[in-house]
């Protein structure tokens, strides 16, 4: 995606964010003014009566359970060994950087140990990217499928130009269109397959009731309930002049793909196009996506290393 952000929206720089975290201390204290705005509440019991412990770093004790809560407890960040200004700094490049980064890239930048760790960071980050309560699209929404290849483990990418599934994924799209032909805020899914039950899934699970969906003429869209519905006979026009912004989004979004990635892995693809789509969604507010990205890993339960392969 190329970079448009104008004076106002311009990422902070490094220089300006080290300045702002100089130090793993300095991010706790953010941890807590985002966590707890008011002060201290028990995640226990709800007490707002407590008192930040000496002996252990970053942690509050209850006045009326005892109970004893970090500021990384229960985050994105919970029991992590990584240094919370690593973790900072992660985020900062991963929300604001145009096109993300791979875990290679982001190994070598952040001079981290090993492969695994900035492997898990990024994708302790990215489940971070879909927040929980997030709104549905809404309006005029062009929706349309593609297909992805993918590269198993030791393949060169894979798939070629044929119509066959194997070694290409089924994704589906959605994107929100706004006055003067501008596109708004976007979805993108991996699916099992282009059956009616799947799209119309997908459309009910992503777009608010009443909206209108403009699909192309694919049988499978017909008898959508509860929204309405032009389906554009595709003929001889090309697709991407009929539905120009949905093509656009898968356009770019592959381009990505083999950019940063040299090619998607089929098995983590979801948590890839969830990135995309935090950062499709921000590209015009990159000052605000690093304390979205961390506020919405405050509100996030703690993942392990199993969960995440749980939920490839
Ligand atoms: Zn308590």
């Amino acid at each position: 995606m190329p970079a448009r952000w104008n004076a106002d929206n311009r990422p902070p720089s490094l220089a300006e964010f080290t300045a702002r975290f100089p130090t793993d201390d300095a991010c706790a204290a953010y941890l807590e003014t985002r966590r707890w705005p008011e002060g201290f509440v028990c995640p226990g019991c709800s007490s707002c009566r407590g008192w930040k412990l000496q002996t252990k770093r970053w942690t509050w004790e209850c006045r009326d359970c005892g109970r004893q809560t970090s500021v990384t407890a229960g985050t994105v960040m919970h029991g992590s060994k990584v240094p919370l200004r690593t973790w900072f700094l992660a985020a900062h490049l991963l929300a604001t950087h145009s096109n993300g980064m791979s875990a290679l890239q982001l190994q070598a930048k952040l001079n981290l140990g090993s492969y695994k760790t900035a492997w898990l960071l990024l994708h302790k980050l990215r489940r971070a990217m879909v927040a929980p309560d997030r709104m549905p699209l809404s309006g005029d929404v062009e929706v349309d499928e593609t297909t992805i290849p993918y590269r198993t483990k030791d393949e060169p990418v894979a798939g070629g130009q044929g119509r066959s599934q194997i070694g290409k994924i089924a994704v589906i799209g959605a994107v929100e269109l706004l006055e003067g032909n501008k596109p708004g805020r976007i979805r993108l899914e991996v699916v099992p397959d282009y059956k009616g039950p799947t799209l119309k899934g997908f459309i009910e699970r992503n777009v608010r009731r009443g909206s209108h969906i403009w699909t192309d003429d694919n049988k499978s869209y017909y008898g959508l309930q509860g929204y309405g519905h032009t389906p554009r006979v595709i003929g001889k026009m090309a697709a991407h002049i009929l539905m120009p912004w949905i093509h656009r989004v898968f356009a770019n979004m592959k381009r990505w793909g083999l950019g940063v990635f040299h090619g998607f892995r089929d098995k983590y693809l979801n948590a890839y196009l969830n990135e995309f789509v935090f950062r499709w969604n921000r590209r015009h507010s990159y000052r605000s996506a690093f304390e979205r990205l961390v506020g919405i890993g405050i509100a996030m339960a703690p993942a392990t290393c199993a969960d995440i392969r749980a939920s490839a």
